[in-house]
């Protein structure tokens, strides 16, 4: 049976089936909501932050096309920040050729960053154009 792992620990859970969902934190005195987690509040402070999941659909905010990219990456692609219910997060986009524009709505879908050498997936996200 095919096993999936998280490309980065803390930051992205893969949920039944290699879906995906990012962790984000709330602060528990203020409320507040961000991405990543950390271990206190950016904005008042506090050390009690409780964690949620952010995915499904977000707008997109805002986006760059790159054309120079290092050896082996593929160009052009396009990387951005999209809102999920309040939170910003920044990442890359999928399909986004003549359709990604600010106010887009895109899905929060699972990657394939490697495979380890147990033969497990890992597992990253990518930002999906609708
Ligand atoms: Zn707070």
């Amino acid at each position: 049976m095919k096993k999936y792992r998280p490309f980065m620990k803390g930051v992205i859970k893969v949920k039944d089936g290699g879906k995906v969902a990012l962790i984000g934190g709330r602060c528990s005195r203020c409320g507040k909501r961000f991405f990543p987690r950390r271990v206190y509040c950016p904005a008042c402070g506090a050390e009690k932050v409780n964690e949620f999941e952010i995915g499904g659909t977000g707008i997109v905010y805002t986006y760059t096309v790159c054309h120079v990219a290092p050896p082996d990456a593929e160009v052009p692609y396009a990387i951005g920040y999209v809102d999920f219910d309040g939170v910003r997060v920044f990442g890359k986009f999928v399909n986004w050729q003549e359709r990604l524009d600010i106010g887009k709505e895109v899905e929060l879908i699972p990657w394939k960053e490697g495979v380890t050498e147990e033969g497990d997936e890992l597992i990253s996200y990518r930002f999906e154009v609708k």
